[in-house]
């Protein structure tokens, strides 16, 4: 599915986003892409994507930003690194895709109800809060946010599951949480 919106003058590109892509490690290679294709030729998902890695490359560098990172097409990177490895111009690729995916989070522009980023925003955002991955919340919270009526289908599983004791509906944070939390903002300091 493409993004509907189209940019029809330059003065419309955001060449903030575009200084920032060059700005962050490995994206001041983006620069040298020659545009030859060979990453979207070599990518096994391309077909999947509305718009092809080499596409993405060229959008991200000239500030198309609301497309790039509304795009599916970060999220159905599989990291295979068969883009990197066969680019003639040595872009980290791959790297971008998860420069573009953090700032899709950061920025709340990713694909909404695409279950790939939400699960990727909910499943960080429960370590942050309790040290750990609750299931049974995170299922939940998935489903909810991308297709509710899904929980309906899940739920005699669920049960059966929690039936079993192999899903528990209260979560335990860690000990520590206070340490975990200034690891993971040096972490974040750092990136
Ligand atoms: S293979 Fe490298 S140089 Fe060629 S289009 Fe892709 S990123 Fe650009
Ligand atoms: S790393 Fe991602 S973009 Fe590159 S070839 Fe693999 S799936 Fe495609």
């Amino acid at each position: 599915m493409k993004v509907e919106r189209v940019i029809k003058y330059e003065a419309e590109l955001d060449k903030d986003f575009s200084q920032w892509v060059v700005s962050v490690p490995g994206g001041e290679q983006i620069r040298d892409c020659i545009q030859c294709g060979t990453c979207s030729a070599t990518c096994p998902l391309s077909i999947y994507m509305d718009y092809t890695p080499r596409k993405i490359i060229l959008m991200a560098h000239q500030g198309f930003k609301e497309e790039v990172l509304r795009s599916f097409t970060p999220w159905l990177c599989a990291s295979c690194y068969a883009c990197m490895v066969n680019c003639p111009r040595e872009i980290k690729i791959t790297e971008i895709m998860y420069i573009l995916k953090e700032k899709a989070i950061e920025e709340g522009m990713y694909p909404k109800r695409f279950p790939i980023p939400v699960l990727a925003r909910e499943f960080t955002r429960m370590i942050v809060k309790k040290g750990r991955n609750p299931e049974t919340k995170l299922i939940i919270a998935l489903a909810l946010r991308t297709n509710p009526l899904n929980l309906l289908k899940m739920a005699p599983l669920g049960l059966r599951l929690m039936k079993a004791g192999r899903l528990e509906i209260m979560t335990k944070s860690i000990k520590g949480k206070d340490q975990l939390k200034t690891m993971l903002q040096s972490l974040e300091a750092t990136t």
